[in-house]
């Protein structure tokens, strides 16, 4: 199967999500989608963003981008960045 990928950077605009030692969740999601979106296509996979800028997404906004490139298909693999915190500081996941 040739699988698509839609990489989601978590939160955005007003919503910071996490926020601790001068970081902040949406700003560490989106450099991390940026990252991976490149990697992607260097690679010659076709990738798509939700968001590529410090953009609000409603709920209904967000999922709107997440279906529209590809559509809402089994070959479609959906990766939502988020940086939780824990303890002291940021930890990753996905
Ligand atoms: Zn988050």
């Amino acid at each position: 199967m040739n699988y698509k990928i839609v990489i989601d950077a978590g939160h955005g605009g007003n919503d910071k999500g996490v926020v601790g030692n001068g970081l902040q969740e949406k700003d560490l999601a989106l450099q991390a989608s940026l990252y991976m979106y490149e990697r992607f296509e260097q690679l010659g996979l076709p990738v798509s963003l939700v968001r590529d800028s410090d953009e609000t997404l409603t709920d209904a906004e967000r999922i709107a981008k997440i279906v529209a490139p590809y559509g809402d298909e089994e070959d479609v693999i959906l990766i939502s960045n988020h940086m939780a915190s824990g303890g002291e500081g940021f930890s990753y996941h996905c």
